[in-house]
């Protein structure tokens, strides 16, 4: 370890002053050693302009290139910034999450670092919590995206609003601010993996959608290959609806039935026309077949749906959540 890392280990939570600061800004880095500074050069001006307290948590998430050194390097000329090293490479999810953990700040703000956020619009989420938003959702105006990334979004932002009942028309853009209630909804799941925009929409009682502005990647490349993408959109299929199990269960439900049928009907006109008509028994055999198999998708369904609820139990989601309570006065024994 070098000397700055060794620096790092046991600095690695403090906080620059002693109060919490009133604005945490989260963000996750892997492999960004050319948008760093870029990134605080816009970022820092626009969070001094605030007059509010403020931290910027950087995650770096496993990063096998200078991240960590550049970061160690801007930690000794600015302030308020606050760095996370994770162990290995664990995802851009799982690094905001570790960066919600140690977020002090009333407003979490959660961002990228390739500038494909304008930190210049950060002012616009906060104006939105002043108005007393706890959920600052954001849409991609104008989104600067290879087309094929668009075109993805667009078709899964909707099927994913349909089947998880999250009314979200963006679920990509992570420019997003949520307050420190959400936020500790949030970290009360201990789910292995999971999708935050669609999570913190569970939480949140008064949430909010703006748009907000997106800038093409200043520098290097994005680290989403066409594998990790589908399994984000998998974590967030999985681990916000049913659905998928359900039309399991629908589709093994109408085949047990249409095998039902076709046997009665073949039983029928067996009876009806002999022997002969039934190719002396092979009908009779596709009737027996046909009901079998409908059997089985029926009964591949319902252990589908079983498996549907272990998952939801195993993930500890709570099922409800308190806002308040009011409570009167008891009765009195008489
Ligand atoms: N990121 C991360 N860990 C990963 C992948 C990405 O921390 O395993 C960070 C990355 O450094 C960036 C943000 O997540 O700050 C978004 O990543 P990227 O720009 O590659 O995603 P895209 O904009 O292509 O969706
Ligand atoms: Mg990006």
């Amino acid at each position: 370890m070098k000397p700055d890392q060794k620096e790092l280990s046991s600095k690695s939570v403090s906080l620059n002053g002693s109060s919490f600061p009133k604005i945490s800004v989260v963000i996750p880095m892997y492999n960004e050693e050319d948008n760093i500074s870029r990134l605080f050069d816009r970022l820092f001006p626009v969070l001094e302009d605030l007059e509010e307290s403020w931290e910027v948590i950087c995650i770096n998430d496993g990063s096998t290139d200078r991240t960590l050194d550049i970061l160690l390097s801007e930690y000794k000329k600015r302030r308020g910034l606050v760095i996370v090293n994770l162990a290995r490479n664990f995802g851009q999810h799982a690094a905001v999450m570790a960066g919600f953990s140690l977020a002090q700040g009333q407003w979490i703000i959660t961002m990228d670092v390739d500038l494909q956020n304008p930190p210049e619009e950060v002012p616009k989420i906060i104006s939105q919590f002043r108005k007393g938003h706890d959920l600052v959702n954001t849409i991609r105006k104008g989104r600067r995206d290879t087309l094929f990334r668009k075109l993805a979004s667009s078709i899964t932002n909707r099927i994913i609003a349909r089947i998880s009942g999250i009314q979200l028309r963006d679920f990509g853009c992570m420019l997003r601010g949520y307050s420190r209630e959400v936020v500790k909804g949030i970290l009360k799941n201990p789910e292995y993996r999971t999708f935050i925009p669609a999570l913190a929409t569970f939480f949140a009682k008064n949430p909010v959608e703006i748009q907000v502005q997106h800038e093409d990647r200043a520098a290097g490349h994005s680290k989403y290959s066409l594998l990790k993408l589908l399994s984000l959109q998998l974590d967030l299929m999985t681990g916000f609806s049913m659905w998928p199990l359900r039309i399991l269960f629908l589709v093994g439900s109408l085949m047990a039935l249409a095998g039902l049928l076709a046997a009665l009907v073949i039983i029928v006109l067996r009876l009806y026309y002999g022997p002969d008509w039934a190719a002396q028994g092979v009908f009779t055999l596709f009737a027996a077949l046909f009901f079998l198999v409908g059997c089985q998708f029926f009964a591949l369904g319902l252990i589908g749906e079983y498996i549907g609820r272990i998952f939801q139990a195993v993930r500890k989601r709570p099922s409800f959540i308190v806002d308040g309570v009011i409570r009167g006065v008891p009765n009195e024994v008489p």
